[in-house]
């Protein structure tokens, strides 16, 4: 629709405009990190405690703008034919590692077969680690993540789609929440936790690989997100040479 077109060109040019800014920050930072280090070879005592927490506030916000970049970056990845069951099962364990131990994920690739897209595996890796990171956040009293993948046509929406769909039992959201999850900085979390940047960034990969997104939350029984991304040919899926650019479907 065209309400929807106008919102994917705001997210552009606001993702343009961070892309800048991060880029010339990063420049900075790297400067008043470089002086850093050469000044903290001559002083000693307080000065040098001093120093190191200046030190360390510019690497917080090196990462910032290192996380700033990526969000804005737009050039071609490198697209292959990735079959999402190898996506969630690969990263089973580090993401299991990394929710901690009150939250139970679970994998649920679809069974009888592959579920092949073409995409950018690094970016696939990043839209799971991103859903699964908030899913966490959502759960600060424990619970459980579901990620499974299924093959699916949807109404309205010509073609086969192969779905991801990672839901929770955490707190849920508002509808103001919801309306407003996608944008760039928008976030309800500590200036320290969040960047409002993960499901900016989500939003523009899937937009990229010609997919859509869609979330439903229920405020104290949890969120769902779906994602669908064009099904490939399962027969290309061995082959991991394939370099040509994401097909879009319109945003
Ligand atoms: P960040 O995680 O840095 O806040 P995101 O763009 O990833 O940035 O998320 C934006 C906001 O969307 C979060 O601050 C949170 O309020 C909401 N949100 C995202 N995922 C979930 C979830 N699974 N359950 C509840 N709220 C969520």
């Amino acid at each position: 629709t065209q309400e929807r077109s106008a919102r994917a060109a705001r997210l552009e040019s606001l993702g343009q405009l961070a892309g800048g800014v991060a880029h010339d920050f990063n420049n900075l930072l790297a400067i008043i990190m470089n002086y850093a280090d050469f000044v903290a070879e001559e002083v000693t005592g307080e000065a040098a405690d001093d120093l190191a927490r200046i030190r360390d506030a510019a690497d917080r916000a090196r990462s910032l703008t290192s996380q700033l970049l990526l969000f804005a970056k737009r050039e071609p990845t490198q697209v292959e034919v990735v079959d999402l069951n190898e996506v969630i099962l690969g990263a089973e364990e580090l993401l299991s590692r990394t929710i901690g131990e009150n939250i139970s994920l679970k994998c649920r690739p679809r069974s009888g077969g592959l579920t092949p897209v073409r995409a950018n595996r690094g970016r696939l890796d990043q839209i799971l680690l991103n859903l699964v990171i908030n899913a966490r956040d959502a759960m600060p009293d424990g619970g459980v993540v579901v990620a499974s993948t299924d093959i699916s046509e949807i109404p309205d929406l010509p073609g086969r789609w192969a779905r991801l769909t990672v839901s929770d039992t955490g707190t849920g959201m508002t509808p103001e929440v919801r309306d407003r999850l996608f944008e760039p900085f928008f976030t309800t979390k500590p200036v320290d936790q969040g960047t409002g940047l993960g499901l900016a960034t989500v939003y523009g990969i899937v937009g990229d690989a010609g997919g859509h997104i869609s979330v439903e939350s229920e405020l104290g029984i949890g969120t769902t997100f779906r994602i669908l991304l064009p099904l490939a040919s399962p027969a290309t899926c061995a082959d991991t040479s394939a370099t040509d650019q994401p097909v879009r479907v319109g945003n």
